[in-house]
Order: C-alpha cells, then structure tokens, then sequence
C-alpha cells in the first residue's frame, strides 16, 4: 500500500507540481484547496502527512495546522508547511502552530520528495498510533 499524502494548496499549479512529484514516487495523493476541506479530508483518509500551505483563503496555515492538533487522531500526523513566506519568525510562527517542520516556496523539484520524507516516520518501526480515548 502507498503512503498516503494530503496536499492543502489553493494554487491549481503548485498542487499539480507537488502531486506529480509526489505521484511519481510513488504516493498516493489527495489535495484540498481551502483549510476547512483540508481538515474534513485529515479526519477522513488520516494520510501519513499533511503539506500545508500557509496563505490561504479563510483559514490560513497557521489556524489549519492549531485546527489539526486539536483532534487526538491526528496528533501523530506530521505537518510539513509549504510556504513562500521566509521573512524571520514565520517559522518560528508556523512550528508553534504544530508544524513539524518547513519547506520554502518555489519547490525545488530535485529535492522536494527527499524533504517530504525526511518527515515520515520510518515505515517499520512505526505501528499505526492509536489515539487515546
Ligand atoms: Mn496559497
């Protein structure tokens, strides 16, 4: 089974840049445009990452990633911020708000399926978490 990613993205062209990386690698990918969907489609698919961009419409980055950490099951998920943002203190901003980590905006595509998975657990020391109840 492929490692399930969702992309929160609201540009159409940074969405398909990432998903066809990431698809040629082997993920599985879904994508969400806007925060709201972006947290429904966590709760429903619990993939291995989130993407997440920052600027987005309505919710933004920062409340996404505060609104992620809020549900217990998807605690263990890490957040990898996608963000053209590299002014001082956004990263601080973005890890504070539950981020696992930071990639800057434009993606590289020599590098950017390297970054993604030095954020995945190692698959077989990682059984499924289970969230506490
Ligand atoms: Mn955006």
């Amino acid at each position: 089974m492929s490692d399930l990613l969702l992309i929160i993205e609201d540009n159409a062209q940074n969405l398909y840049l990432m998903r066809f990386l990431l698809e040629k690698n082997g993920f599985a990918v879904i994508g969400a445009e806007s925060g709201v969907e972006g947290v429904r489609m966590a709760l429903r698919h619990k993939p291995q990452a989130i993407l997440l961009d920052i600027q987005l419409p309505g919710m933004d980055g920062y409340a996404v990633a505060q609104e992620l950490k809020k549900h217990p099951e998807l605690v263990q998920i890490p957040i990898v911020a996608v963000t053209s943002y590299a002014m001082v203190g956004d990263r601080e901003r973005v890890l504070a708000a539950g981020a696992t980590g930071y990639i800057e905006k434009p993606i590289n595509p020599e590098s950017f399926v390297d970054e993604i998975r030095s954020f995945l657990p190692p698959e077989r020391n990682q059984p499924q978490q289970k969230s506490p109840r």
